[in-house]
């Protein structure tokens, strides 16, 4: 067999192989995808059923990556309800959800340093109620 019979033969196997690679690639992709949706919606059904516990929680990535990117706080003493970005909280991807929880402050409940606690009630994919009275996370930070 001569070098360049050699390759045809064999370069019909190798595209067939590298195309197989992607494709399990992609179905793994997708299947993560579908894991995080499910385990993001299992946390947040069960804040909203349930009242929690909010540990364990999926992390900031997961729920980004589920297609649920919003999250849904109230505020314990003025019961004002926002809905928060995901995707805007400058904390690492990695964090899970339920360590935001004390960083959030209801701004117009709070006073100096002190802000009455909050708590999460659910994720959404879309912006459901607007966030104009809500402190972010980072901005505590500087
Ligand atoms: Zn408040």
């Amino acid at each position: 067999m001569g070098a360049r019979s050699r390759e045809q033969a064999f370069g019909g196997r190798i595209i067939g192989a590298t195309i197989r690679a992607d494709r399990a690639r992609e179905a793994a992709r997708e299947a993560i995808r579908k894991a995080d949706r499910a385990e993001a919606e299992a946390w947040s059904l069960r804040m909203e059923g349930n009242g929690g516990p909010a540990q364990p929680s999926p992390t900031i990535a997961q729920c980004l990556n589920g297609g649920l990117s919003w999250l849904e706080v109230e505020c314990n003493r003025c019961k004002t309800r926002a809905s928060l970005p995901l995707d805007a909280i400058k904390r690492p991807r990695d964090t899970p959800l339920w360590k935001l929880e004390a960083s959030l402050k209801c701004r117009s409940c709070r006073k100096g340093r002190y802000a009455p606690p909050v708590h999460m009630i659910k994720l959404t994919e879309q912006r459901e109620i607007t966030p104009y009275l809500w402190v972010h996370p980072d901005e505590e930070e500087r």
